[in-house]
């Protein structure tokens, strides 16, 4: 018998009280009163949030302070970091032995750094001035400046020029997103001691890299310059790589793969200390657990220890918006704080820094204000690391389940086992999926694979609809494909065994 759960949403309630809204659609905007919204920040949170709200017949309006939309994501995240990746890893495949391992020759690969630069740089412009369309397209109204709130219901935007234009709305919606957090002591130039910005636009090719920070992005970034000739090493505060989150198989799995490619790792160890000798970084390390200082040296420094809140000149004080201990916006479960007219999404709040999930609470957030449901299951939030194999995952880890006394079963299946991936040459991986042991509901997807973060989707839409282990492992998947590897790891999860292992 297949298992019947609750989906998540409702959508014939949600959809009746948000119509409400459509009213007055597509009103245009004016700066001298009664916008319906004014969103702050253009990132993925604040962007679909301003079109949703527009398209929901509010009259909406975008403050960004940056000279392109897009936020993080489009302009210093997502976006540039994915370009360099692809690319990077088919230089690799050129260079090492997998082309000519497929029958492919050629000689004389060489590496046009400055093309590759071009290319990311062509796909952030284009994506980013999208935005400006859908904008027009949608009418929402952009305003280039510094937002900051000076009301409950009112932002003053400072111009280039200093110029001030004070806008008004019945709601305000704070997307301001998150910066890189520092690393005491140590000062970044953006040109060899970067950020993850500087990073992603680096001159030349280090000869030796140094990551502090053995997370998502610190393993993403190392990995595009160890493949195009740096030798990189990690060092990473926590026992493992991969940032929290990750489960501890696949973590240690990955870190073998990746080391495979080159990659160097520190772990449980911490950086002291950095400083310059002539060219030469030298950065101070020690065991987390103490013990003897060593150093070790780099051409280039990249500081990777995270994300932090950006909320600087926002004017939270003046309406008395408060912050929690590490700078997150306070909001409650419809992203309201406690200014009733004044809400916050994205990254400058608790939760998961992902563009994904700014985007949907983005969305249900303005629905909210239309009088929609509003519901977002972090559980159902997907993680992704663009490496090569992918790593993705969603739902708990087996640490998590572990921790809160929940009983699981465990369905596993290698990707040198799957048809499609032995035959494009590219098995390095495996899928392990976590139902409850009672119910067979499915709890967890953990993903290594080279297509791992498109196919987790199919995991996060059968975990959105309360899905057995059984319901996966009795849904057709075409053959052959990598998913397949999907349904025997829940076939596994199901039966106790799979068809093709
Ligand atoms: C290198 C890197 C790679 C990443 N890769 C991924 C990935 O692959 N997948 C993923 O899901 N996430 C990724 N992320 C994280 C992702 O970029 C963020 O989670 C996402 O951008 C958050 O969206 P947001 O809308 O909350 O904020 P942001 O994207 O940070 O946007 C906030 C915007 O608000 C503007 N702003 C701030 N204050 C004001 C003000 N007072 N007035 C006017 N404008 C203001 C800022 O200029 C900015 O444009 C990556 C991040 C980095 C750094």
């Amino acid at each position: 018998m297949l298992a019947l759960f609750v989906p998540r949403f409702c959508y014939s309630v949600r959809t009746a009280s948000v119509a409400r809204c459509l009213a007055g659609h597509h009103r245009p905007y004016s700066n001298s009163a009664d916008n319906d919204l004014v969103v702050i920040g253009s990132g993925p949170g604040g962007y679909v949030a301003a079109i949703k709200a527009a398209q929901l017949g509010m009259k909406t309006v975008c403050v960004e302070k940056e000279d392109t939309l897009g936020g993080t994501c489009l302009n210093v995240g997502c976006i540039p970091s994915k370009a360099l990746l692809n690319n990077s890893h088919f230089y690799h495949l050129a260079t090492g032995k997998d082309f000519h391992n497929r029958g492919i020759e050629f000689d004389n690969v060489k590496l046009n750094l400055t093309k590759m630069m071009e290319q990311k740089s062509g796909a952030v412009k284009a994506l980013t001035s999208g935005i400006g369309h859908l904008f027009k397209k949608n009418k929402v109204h952009h305003i280039q400046g510094h937002g900051t709130i000076t009301g409950p219901n009112e932002v003053t935007v400072t111009k280039k020029d200093g110029s001030q234009e004070t806008v008004t709305a019945k709601n305000i919606l704070i997307a301001t997103g998150s910066e890189v957090t520092d690393f005491a002591g140590i000062e970044i130039n953006e040109k060899d001691i970067v950020s993850s910005t500087g990073a992603l636009s680096l001159e030349k090719v280090p000869e030796k890299m140094i990551v502090i920070g053995a997370g998502v992005i610190g393993v993403e970034l190392g990995s595009v310059w160890q493949r195009l000739g740096a030798e990189v090493t990690l060092v990473e505060f926590l026992g493992h790589v991969g940032g929290l989150g990750i489960d501890m198989e696949v973590a240690k799995s990955f870190q073998r793969i990746l080391q495979k490619q080159g990659l160097k790792f520190k772990l449980d160890t911490k950086v002291t200390g950095a400083s310059r000798d002539g060219s030469d970084i030298k950065v101070a390390i020690e065991a987390v657990k103490g013990g003897k200082q060593e150093e070790i040296s780099c051409d280039t420094l990249l500081v990777c220890i995270g994300r932090r809140p950006y909320t600087e000149r926002l004017g939270l004080e003046t309406v008395g918006v408060p912050t929690d201990n590490r700078g997150r916006v306070e909001v409650n479960s419809r992203f309201q704080t406690v200014v009733p007219s004044i809400y916050a999404i994205g990254d400058c709040i608790q939760g998961p820094m992902l563009a994904h999930k700014a985007e949907d609470e983005g969305i249900i957030c303005v629905e909210g204000m239309c009088g929609g449901a509003v519901h977002i299951d972090y559980n159902c939030v997907p993680s992704v690391i663009y490496t090569h194999p992918e790593v993705a995952w969603v739902g708990k880890s087996e640490e998590q389940l572990k921790e809160e006394g929940i009983e699981y079963k465990v369905g596993k299946f290698p990707l040198a086992a799957n048809s499609r991936a032995k035959t494009v040459g590219d098995s390095d991986g495996f899928v392990k999926v976590l139902g409850d042991k009672q119910t067979d509901r499915l709890l967890g997807c953990h993903f290594i694979g080279s297509v791992a973060g498109e196919l987790i989707n199919e995991m996060v839409l059968a975990m959105e609809y309360g899905a057995s282990c059984e319901d996966v492992a009795r849904t057709c998947h075409a053959h052959p494909t990598v998913a397949e590897a999907l349904r025997e790891a829940n076939l596994a999860a199901y039966f106790g065994q799979p068809i093709n292992f």
